[in-house]
């Protein structure tokens, strides 16, 4: 219902109107099996911790015998409940795990009962906080109290727990819209394309619907935003859009997409009449590093590159099972396939996937490694940063732009009279015809989980041929847009050169460092591996943010609305007002989502005007009413445009952590044992502890508060691990022991992943403080511009310079 309210209605109707589902793919067959193994290891590590378990899923009864069933084992007190039934009102499920809850009464009695769900997923989404807060609806219902809590054991068994009251009005309203809808909505909903359509098992009925209904979906390249002001525009046919003058700018539309999207729909109009693919070249794209303009001029021996992968249900963590390369050498066509079955030998591919090309670009210098979309892309810096290797050579190719991306060249070159840019849809312009099984990527997945099964050579066969041909599609591809090409459009020349391209210093630090490394004598080979991997853990760290800051440089304005990360497409509200040294722009947004906030740096996202700075500005204010965003910025930097997209600031590289490293590396290798607490740490070592033999037991009894605080004042030049699921009271600990710390008269440091996490500490220590009626004076780091970065309290304060945590430290 969330995702598509259409969905109900072909649920609902799936018999009265003969809808046909698409039957389950051996894939979600898979997915569903992972859940339910999922599930079983948990009832048996439950069974281990209880002792009165009932299981009523895997018994033979009605849905309403299990309904009496679970209500009589509620009565009973049974520890847990597996598969129990239950109702309210018209809601009704079926429940993974009751369990039992001594703490909170209910008309059974003492106790009452949680709800427990497994979802084989890393992270809780927001679907399994709005099903699991139905189940503790009904549960409330049942046992006339509601739960504190609910839990969700995600993969690894690992617990998240969601307290009740943070998300129940949130659920309450997702609940009454549900149940108004139920009553009198359904028939009235339409399908409408969302991202769920393409796992849907509806998708073909719908599509159907669209065709018929000559849906404005059809037209490529379509967003959710453009439909909406279409829709407003009472344009809701695609026939109509076709009907409108191209050169009439659409209210509400920027020229350039008013023009494309009313393009679009003659092409395809015509398409359907005769039934054969029409496209033509995008002119408002003939100039600026657009469109054809992103081609670079073809060389004697380029690549064409694809990868296959599983997602994690298939292979533990996802495998990136096969790389694809094609080419062309002396006229004769070249495949090269790198399989790998596991982990390491997906590492392998990769360092040779670098390799190869490495030498390939020796002898053809100016050759590049077109590829389709982004997935390509992303997934080596996945690997380059996962595998630890081939991050220089990754980034350099980048650099370089030896990656051409042939997706960005169609989309933003060409109308097409296909609903889709996707690969195969475009194809039919080049007349390439696929053989073979496996047509689509998803079906290579199931046919590399058929040969996990069987071992049967018959799939990689066909998925080695599937891969060939995408990449041999790819050529195609290439071959087509060379002949079709503007000729008032320009080669897109790379600003640097390969000769240019030397290691830049940080670079040459990683490279010293990692062999400084693999010489030592650090004896411990744990630890001599763990050295090795961290050198460049933080400009690995920041690689996928730098990857999205350039990503975004070749998005258009309206691409750029659909970035949460960036404000895209916004409008001048007239002259900026001066203020001092700077200019107040003010800019008008559509709907969008976005997550800049206000006191945040800017640049121009998609900055590709040689004499515009990148920097946008500083938010000093954002309405969200009246949908303007005022910004502040400098004289000297010029004047901004009058449309403008800003998206956050470049990375902060981070210097210091990256040579405290080092400078901890030298004196591992140097055996100078500086920093005792941390090698204990890195060496598993139990802590050392004044008045506490090594290895026995460190509590003495269950007062936290007391405990804590004495043991760490007790600490040998050592550490304490402190752990616990959320809730358990962790910060609350760190907050006692750091008041209880600061009375002894300790200096105390905090350091953590986010400004974020430190500020929720500070602010407990904080009230603490005030509590226990004690006074101390604390410094927090940050920056005095960025709000997000500043913790003001009354002990504790913000500041932005070195030089004044240097002195309280001396005093
Ligand atoms: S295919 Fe899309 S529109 Fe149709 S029911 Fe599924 S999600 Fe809704």
């Amino acid at each position: 219902y969330l995702s598509c309210k259409y969905i109900i209605f072909n649920d609902i109707n799936e018999k009265k109107l003969n809808l046909k589902k698409i039957e389950l793919s051996k894939n979600d067959k898979l997915r569903l099996e992972k859940g339910n193994i999922h599930e079983k290891n948990y009832l048996k590590e439950l069974k281990k911790k209880y002792k009165k378990v009932i299981d009523i899923k895997n018994s033979d009864l009605s849905k309403e015998e299990k309904i009496s069933k679970t209500i009589q084992a509620m009565k009973e007190g049974w520890e847990v409940i597996h598969g129990g039934y239950l109702k309210r009102d018209k809601w009704r499920g079926e429940f993974d795990f009751l369990i039992i809850n001594k703490n909170l009464k209910s008309k059974f009695g003492d106790y009452s009962y949680e709800v427990i769900d497994t979802k084989n997923s890393n992270k809780p989404k927001p679907d399994h906080i709005i099903q699991l807060g139905m189940y503790t609806y009904m549960l409330e219902g049942t046992q006339g109290v509601l739960p504190k809590k609910f839990t969700i054991v995600l993969k690894d068994l690992v617990r998240e727990d969601v307290q009740v009251n943070q998300v129940n009005e949130f659920f309450k309203t997702h609940r009454e819209n549900y149940e108004k809808f139920a009553s009198n909505g359904i028939d009235k909903t339409k399908p409408e394309k969302c991202s769920f359509c393409q796992i849907c098992s509806w998708q073909e009925e719908c599509e159907k619907i669209w065709i018929k209904k000559d849906n404005l979906n059809q037209i490529g390249g379509l967003t959710k935003v453009h439909l909406k002001k279409l829709l407003e525009l009472k344009i809701d046919t695609a026939t109509k859009l076709s009907k409108q003058v191209s050169t009439k700018i659409l209210k509400g539309f920027r020229k350039e997409i008013s023009h494309k999207l009313i393009t679009q729909a003659k092409l395809r109009k015509e398409y359907e009449k005769t039934n054969v693919p029409v496209y033509q070249s995008n002119p408002n794209n003939l100039n600026g590093i657009k469109g054809f303009n992103l081609l670079p001029e073809p060389s004697a021996c380029d690549l064409y590159f694809d990868i296959e992968s599983v997602e994690d249900h298939v292979y533990p963590g996802g495998l990136e099972y096969l790389f694809g390369i094609y080419y062309f050498e002396n006229d004769k066509e070249k495949f090269k396939p790198l399989w790998a079955h596991n982990k390491k030998e997906e590492k392998k591919n990769i360092i040779e996937f670098f390799e190869f090309t490495k030498s390939h670009f020796k002898k053809y210098p100016s050759s590049k490694i077109y590829h389709y979309g982004s997935y390509e892309i992303t997934a080596l810096l996945k690997l380059t940063s996962f595998h630890k290797v081939k991050g220089i050579e990754y980034d350099h190719y980048l650099n370089l732009d030896k990656f051409v991306n042939l997706l960005n060249v169609n989309t933003q070159g060409l109308f097409i009279s296909e609903n889709s840019y996707s690969l195969k849809n475009v194809e039919k312009f080049y007349d390439f015809k696929r053989e073979g099984d496996v047509q689509k990527g998803d079906v290579s997945q199931e046919y590399y989980s058929e040969w996990i099964e069987t071992q049967d050579q018959k799939f990689l066969d066909e998925i080695e041929s599937y891969n060939k041909q995408d990449c041999r599609s790819t050529y195609e591809l290439h071959k087509w847009l060379l002949k079709i090409k503007p000729s008032d459009t320009s080669w897109f020349i790379p600003q640097k050169k390969d000769s240019e391209m030397e290691l830049r210093d940080w670079e040459v630090d990683m490279m010293k460092y990692q062999d400084k490394v693999k010489k030592s004598k650090i004896k411990d080979p744990k630890i001599k591996q763990l050295m090795f991997d961290i050198i460049g853990f933080y400009t690995r760290e920041n690689k996928p943010d730098w990857r999205e800051f350039f990503e975004r440089r070749t998005r258009s304005d309206e691409e750029l609305i659909d970035d949460p990360e960036c404000i895209g497409n916004m409008k001048s509200n007239g002259k900026p007002t001066p203020d001092k040294k700077s200019l107040i722009y003010s800019y008008k947004f559509e709907d969008q989502d976005f997550k800049l906030r206000k006191s945040k740096k800017t640049v121009i996202a998609n900055n590709q005007d040689i004499e515009q700075k990148d920097y946008a500005g500083k938010i000093i204010d954002i309405d969200y009413k009246k949908k303007e965003v005022l910004l502040k910025r400098g004289t000297s930097q010029g004047i901004l445009p009058a449309i403008l997209s800003i998206g956050p600031n470049k990375p902060i590289p981070n210097t210091k952590l990256i040579s405290n490293t080092y400078k901890f590396i030298d004196t591992l290798i140097g055996k100078e044992n500086k920093y005792k607490a941390l090698n204990d740490f890195l060496d598993k070592k139990h802590p050392r502890i004044k008045g506490i033999k090594t290895g026995d037991k460190i509590i003495s009894s269950n007062e936290f508060h007391k405990e804590i605080p004495k043991i760490i004042s007790n600490l040998d030049n050592s550490y304490l691990y402190i752990q616990g699921p959320p809730g358990t009271g962790k910060t609350h600990q760190a907050a006692n022991a750091i008041i209880e710390l600061l009375k002894q008269n300790n200096k105390i440091a905090i350091t953590g992943l986010s400004h974020k996490v430190i500020h929720n500490l500070l602010q407990r220590i904080e009230d603490m403080t005030s509590e226990k009626q004690f006074e101390f004076e604390g410094y927090k780091k940050g920056n005095l511009e960025d709000e997000d970065t500043v913790f003001n309290g009354e002990y504790i304060k913000t500041y932005g310079k070195d030089s004044v945590f240097m002195d309280a430290l001396k005093e």
